[in-house]
């Protein structure tokens, strides 16, 4: 499965938010055959949707798709040049799929902070370059290794040395590798780099209490944003000691106390949204009366591949898919009058699925 990696400064709050993970996550007992480590949470994935189907259908049980963080430990500033955890630091980055990178936003002055004040940009750039200078390095080396097949004007060398050669210069002006814009052709090239600064991020504001309280923003908030915006990346603000106590509570306990806080949603539960379509991860429900359950695809996979997201054996014998999108199976109220007003559609092998799709898979066994 696709992860998301916690990462951030020392006294940040990454445990406190790890914690509430953990604590809101399922019970490693649902999971009896995996062993889940303990720098794993999985969590549910939250959806309105799903809730709304549960109505619609009233099945016997219904089953989120759920989706896994997992803990980097503290980063020490010139991990690149392997210091104390640095190594481990990068290796574990090289992991994960996605990084979401909490940040201090929080005054507290009985909690040191590693640069003596809160400064939210210098946390990030102090990570990000940490990135930036670990890529650099693997791709100067790369660039001396392909230099010598390029003489020879393989073709497939030549192009990826030319890439090397893009990347290279906004590297070495601090800058991560994702701000560069790829040609579709370099995008397949450049997975092959194994990159750090290319991996997708998110910030995680990490607020106090009384500013969760008081609407949830101050000007560190905001100095995130606006570096945040620059970059096309997304800011998802929390109070993590809040989090933490509000995962303990079971739902409608946890409903009051956020509205008691004057908080909207639990900051864990945009999170959890966010990264997952970070990671450019959707959601396609199968409807029975049995079951209702959410089901994790990548987006542009088509119908027999996500059909094997359930079973091996749905993607090798796949015939078709019977499939009706979550809005018109909403605005009809069930299968047959959606079929009725032509809305249920008869798709095949081709069918690229789209995220709130319902799914019927027919299948040879
Ligand atoms: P880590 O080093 O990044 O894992 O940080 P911790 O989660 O251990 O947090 C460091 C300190 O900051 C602890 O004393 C936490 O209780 C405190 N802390 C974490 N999150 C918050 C928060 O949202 N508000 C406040 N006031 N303190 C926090």
């Amino acid at each position: 499965a696709l992860t998301a990696g916690i990462v951030g400064l020392p006294n940040v709050g990454k445990s406190t938010l790890f914690n509430a993970i953990t604590k809101a996550g399922v019970e490693a007992a649902n999971y009896p055959f995996a062993t889940i480590d303990p720098n794993v949470g999985i969590v549910e994935v939250p959806d309105e949707r799903l809730e709304k189907l549960t109505e619609l259908v009233e099945p016997k049980k219904t089953v989120p798709t759920t989706f896994e963080f997992t803990d980097i430990a503290g980063i020490v500033k010139g991990a690149s040049r392997g210091e104390g955890l640095g190594n481990k630091f990068l290796s574990h980055i090289r992991e994960v799929d996605a990084i979401c990178h909490v940040v201090r936003c929080f005054e507290d002055e009985n909690i040191t902070h590693v640069h003596g004040e809160i400064d939210p940009i210098a946390d990030i750039e102090t990570i990000n370059l940490e990135l930036v200078l670990a890529d650099l390095e693997s791709v100067t080396k790369r660039i001396t290794r392909v230099a010598k097949i390029a003489k020879t004007k393989d073709k497939d060398a030549v192009a990826e040395l030319a890439l090397l050669e893009k990347i290279k210069p906004v590297l070495e002006d601090g800058k991560s590798a994702r701000s560069i814009e790829f040609t579709e052709d370099e995008q397949a090239l450049v997975k092959g780099f194994f990159l750090l600064s290319i991996k997708p991020i998110l910030y995680i504001a990490n607020i106090s209490e009384e500013d969760i309280m008081n609407g949830g923003t101050n000007d560190h908030v905001k100095r995130v944003q606006e570096f945040a915006a620059e970059e096309g990346a997304e800011v998802v603000v929390i109070c993590a000691r809040v989090e933490e106590e509000v995962a303990e509570l079971e739902d409608d306990e946890k409903q009051v106390f956020l509205e008691e806080m004057g908080i909207q949603t639990s900051g864990l539960d945009i999170l959890i949204q966010k990264a997952y379509s970070l990671l450019g991860l959707a959601t396609y429900f199968t409807a029975g009366v049995q079951e209702v359950r959410a089901w994790t695809f990548k987006k542009g996979m088509k119908a027999p591949q996500c059909a094997g997201v359930i079973h091996s054996d749905f993607e090798r014998g796949f015939i078709r898919a019977e499939t009706v999108a979550y809005d018109d199976l909403l605005e009809y109220g069930n299968m047959q009058a959606a079929k009725e007003h032509g809305k249920v559609r008869q798709e095949g092998k081709e069918y690229i699925v789209q995220d709130g799709d319902i799914m019927l898979f027919k299948f040879n066994v």
